[in-house]
């Protein structure tokens, strides 16, 4: 906890003071999300869940995210261009994970018949721990980078102003000026009118590909109203919609329904559930069109958890981005240890390390949403499961990282308000745009803070765990 908030944090007239104001606010600023019993109406909402207080952040470990950020827009960009790579990193992976097969086929397939794409535009959030070292000095260490479908880059711009009222009611004034600004959502946007421009059509519309229930649309809202604001046509479609409406022409421009899509910008898409046979379809001929994708099938496949794990073998980012040794290091001052469960002796190794010491790791598989991690005693008996089959390259291994937790209240709709030991994960947004081979857009696009309760080793807001946040900088 920032130092300056220990003498609020245990008064609770105070306390339930703020938090009837900070709730009141977060409305009234819309940071809203549909609710479960009713996730297909607007009309009866609720606040997304948040922290009474903004967390301490240490200004070094914030200033080195976005001062990275660009370096891993550039990464990630070069990855998707990879072939050789991709192929060789995911080739063990794809024999037992059928979801990433699937990706993958449609990958080759798609390069196969030749790119009509020519414009590409990347949205992603690269997200980090504050690891605590036994010196207690805080580390920046990467979690994962997100390439399809990062999300709260609008919601999170309504947090700021909410601490600074909520600091300001508990006397902090001093400090609610300290809050820093920030709206992601702006430069989401930004990225998505520059691939628009670029694709070269006036009459063509954006199309938000989004699922089957949407809680988090008024995050969605956010970027939409700003392309809006550009009088860009903006159309929220689901894969269902683009199988029964989609359609290519002779240069394999994509309609739906006769309207012209220069941009399909991906919120859905990124777990197996969500395609049957008919979505796989939709997925395929959205690939294959001229349509800007955000992201391409080769960027989702550059943000899985087996690319990560081969990005911080030593030589990996040398070869990949060649000539930019001051970016690779920056890239790797922020990586923690990661390791392949690949079969042979160095996966035989890390699998007998984990087993025996299973709290120093996080057992990931290919999948992205939160939930998917196994960590302590699960992670055991699942190793031990799986230690001499060929399943067990479908998950990868992570050092675990260790906050230093601080106390903080989680304000959730119908949830007693109740101090919590708390940790916090930082995402800064990356945002860029590649015309052929020209990168004409590179920029960090703002941050995200998520806090939750340290009970949960897993899960973000979307998932219910964590809460948003705004970053108080110490
Ligand atoms: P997902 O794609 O499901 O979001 P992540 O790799 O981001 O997968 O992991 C989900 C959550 O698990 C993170 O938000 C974080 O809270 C926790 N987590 C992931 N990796 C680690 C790690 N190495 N150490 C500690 N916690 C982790
Ligand atoms: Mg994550």
């Amino acid at each position: 906890m920032a130092a300056a908030w220990r003498d609020v944090v245990r008064d609770a007239a105070a306390v339930r003071e703020a938090a009837a104001v900070a709730v009141d606010a977060a409305l009234l600023a819309g940071g809203l999300m549909r609710t479960g019993e009713q996730p297909h109406a607007s009309d009866v909402v609720n606040y997304a869940p948040f922290t009474l207080l903004p967390s301490a952040v240490p200004r070094a470990l914030f200033e080195q995210a976005y001062a990275v950020q660009q370096d891993f827009n550039l990464l990630v960009d070069a990855i998707s261009q990879n072939k050789e790579f991709l192929e060789q990193t995911l080739a063990s992976t794809i024999k037992v994970d059928d979801f990433t097969a699937q990706l993958f086929r449609i990958y080759m397939q798609v390069l196969e018949e030749g790119l009509a794409q020519t414009v590409f535009l990347g949205i992603n959030r690269s997200d980090y721990m504050f690891d605590c070292g036994l010196d207690g000095t805080a580390a920046l260490r990467q979690i994962e980078i997100n390439t399809i479908a990062a999300s709260f880059g609008g919601l999170t711009s309504r947090t700021a102003d909410v601490h600074g009222l909520v600091l300001k009611v508990l006397g902090k004034t001093e400090e609610a000026s300290h809050l820093l600004p920030n709206n992601p959502a702006k430069g989401l946007a930004l990225g998505i009118a520059k691939a628009w421009e670029l694709y070269g059509s006036q009459r063509a519309v954006v199309m938000f590909l989004v699922e089957e229930i949407q809680r988090n649309i008024f995050d969605q809202r956010c970027v939409e109203n700003e392309l809006w604001n550009r009088n860009i046509h903006v159309i929220r479609k689901r894969f269902r919609d683009v199988f029964e409406q989609g359609s290519l022409d002779a240069s394999r421009r994509l309609y739906m329904d006769g309207q012209e899509v220069a941009v399909v910008y991906y919120r859905e898409g990124y777990v197996p559930q969500t395609y049957d046979q008919q979505n796989w379809e939709a997925r395929l001929l959205l690939e294959r069109s001229r349509a800007v994708k955000c992201p391409d099938i080769a960027t989702q496949l550059a943000g899985t958890k087996k690319v990560q794990q081969e990005l911080s073998r030593p030589g990996t980012l040398e070869k990949l981005l060649p000539g930019r040794p001051e970016a690779i290091a920056r890239m790797r001052a922020t990586f923690a240890g990661l390791y392949s469960l690949d079969e042979g002796e160095e996966g035989d190794r890390i699998a007998a390390t984990a087993i025996a010491d299973p709290d120093r790791f996080v057992l990931k598989p290919q999948r992205e949403g939160g939930g998917n991690n196994l960590y302590g005693e699960e992670l055991r008996q699942v190793l031990e499961k799986i230690k001499d089959s060929p399943e067990r390259t479908s998950y990868i291994l992570m050092d675990k990282i260790k906050p230093q937790p601080a106390l903080n209240y989680l304000l959730r709709a119908h949830s007693p308000l109740q101090v919590s030991e708390c940790i916090s994960e930082l995402g800064i947004f990356g945002v860029y745009v590649r015309q052929g081979q020209e990168l004409v857009l590179n920029q960090a696009a703002g941050h995200l803070l998520r806090t939750k309760a340290i009970e949960h080793a897993d899960g973000g807001v979307a998932a219910g765990v964590a809460v948003l946040d705004t970053p108080y900088l110490v």
